[in-house]
């Protein structure tokens, strides 16, 4: 009887599973479904915190894929950095079923549900907004909205390229590919979905994307794909400087910034990007500068080190603040005249590109103790080596001294004086070539000492 009953029970499952299998096929008609054997993922390059948050989402009854960059970075077998999840759940019944979860942004609303430490970011399909005739672009064609709420068909037409098109379902192990991107993946190559021209009119960030995205994964990009590029490049005027920034520090901290820098340079990307990168790669010294800084860069990125986004805008723009420091000496002392020079320069570059201002004050930290490495007399050594930021300080001093800029002694003095102790320390100091100007305070000091022993009745 028991046995009977559960047998009738595991029939009835098993022709619901078939119900809900076909109801995925027929909604993924236009996909090709890779299975495990195909793909090799490797489950072990998966975040726990992706596998919980599809998990979570399926069990509430929503569609969940792993999305995008991730997908693709499984399948060139790379450790993805960070995981996107994509469902048909909207952003408000994300944010119900997960606790730890936020709606975030307004061109592009989505969620971040949190994991410890690790943040995924939950975007509901979006569906196809020209379609809709809605009028959300300006009059280049740039989307400025992005809320319309579809299909999973749809999401992944509005994917910039055939390989972030791709929708990993954990619990079936299988990808969905609507637009044979691991067929493009398989054969390196980065391709636009649809019209390019159009695909970067409506987002010209979309232009920087294929230029990082193709140096750091070693993809080619295709023909067609490219040959707008060029044309184009002005539309980049037109985006937001705070996007372009998050964009350009992708790029600079992808571990392939070298490779993307000319790459952009090929494509005439660079011109008003960063606009006084422009002037610095065109000079000798200064682009022998910005490339061992971009050099480092790579180096720790692929070493597993962090870096920091300070101190490498501090060495791009290096050259534009000594270029405006000279000018600044004609009205002002050296120093004021520096900090007039940095201002500027800051201000000028956050026209196009803004830097955030947690990155500006590091900035001039680091480039107004420039001057102070070249005095090495007194006690003024002394208090430099106890600046909170010495240590970047000193490294930027040592690309300077790399590039040419300054003498490969003074760097090394740097090092050596940094290292000495006590009285080995202080005889390596030089003789002090201002005395004057110290007797001349002194005598200052001593005068307003009497002046104040004067008024003591
Ligand atoms: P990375 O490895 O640098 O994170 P990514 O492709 O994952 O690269 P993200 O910015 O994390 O880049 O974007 C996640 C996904 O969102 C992309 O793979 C793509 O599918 C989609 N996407 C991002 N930016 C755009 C865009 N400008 N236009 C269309 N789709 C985009
Ligand atoms: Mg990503």
């Amino acid at each position: 009887m028991i046995k009977k009953f559960l047998q009738k029970v595991f029939t009835k499952r098993t022709k619901a599973e078939i119900a809900i299998n076909k109801a995925d096929d027929s909604q993924t008609s236009t996909a090709k479904v890779i299975r495990a054997k195909t793909h090799k993922i490797n489950q072990n390059l998966i975040s726990q915190a992706a596998l919980k948050t599809c998990d979570g989402l399926q069990k509430a009854g929503f569609e969940a894929f792993i999305v995008g960059g991730a997908v693709r970075d499984l399948l060139l077998n790379f450790k993805p950095k960070d995981f996107d999840v994509a469902t048909n759940a909207t952003p408000e019944e994300v944010n119900r079923i997960f606790r730890r979860s936020r709606i975030i942004g307004r061109r592009f609303r989505l969620v971040h549900v949190l994991w410890g430490s690790e943040t995924i970011e939950v975007s509901t399909f979006r569906g196809h907004h020209l379609a809709d005739g809605d009028a959300q672009t300006n009059d280049s064609g740039r989307i400025l909205r992005d809320n319309i709420f579809g299909s999973l068909e749809e999401d992944a037409v509005r994917r910039d390229f055939t390989a972030n098109a791709l929708y990993y379902n954990p619990a079936k192990d299988e990808v969905l590919d609507f637009h044979n991107g691991v067929a493009d993946i398989n054969a390196r190559i980065l391709r636009m979905i649809g019209n390019p021209t159009t695909r970067y009119q409506e987002d010209p960030v979309r232009m920087l994307r294929a230029v990082r995205l193709s140096a750091k994964l070693g993809l080619k990009i295709e023909p067609a794909t490219q040959a707008p590029i060029q044309k184009l490049a002005d539309l980049l005027q037109d985006v937001p400087p705070s996007r372009l920034f998050d964009e350009m520090l992708k790029l600079f901290l992808s571990g392939h910034a070298i490779e993307s820098v000319n790459a952009l340079r090929e494509q005439h990307l660079h011109h008003g990007l960063l606009p006084m990168l422009d002037v610095v790669l065109e000079q000798p010294l200064g682009e022998r500068f910005v490339m061992l800084a971009l050099k480092n860069t790579d180096e720790r990125i692929l070493a597993g080190k962090s870096s920091n986004p300070s101190f490498l805008f501090a060495a791009l723009l290096w050259h534009e603040v000594l270029a405006a420091w000279q000018t600044y000496k004609n009205e002002a002392p050296p120093i004021p005249a520096l900090y007039m020079a940095m201002n500027e320069v800051i201000a000028t570059q956050a026209e196009k590109l803004a830097i955030h201002n947690r990155y500006t004050t590091t900035m001039k930290e680091i480039w107004a103790m420039q001057p102070r490495f070249e005095q090495r007399a007194g006690k003024r050594p002394f208090s430099l080596l106890t600046h909170p930021r010495y240590r970047a300080g000193y490294d930027f001093l040592l690309l300077r001294c790399a590039s040419g800029e300054l003498p490969i002694e003074l760097g090394e003095w740097w090092t050596a004086f940094a290292d000495a102790e006590g009285e080995a320390r202080a005889a390596m100091l030089q003789p002090d070539t201002h005395p004057k100007k110290r007797k001349k305070r002194n005598r200052k000091k001593t005068a307003s000492k009497t002046e104040l022993d004067n008024q003591t009745p």
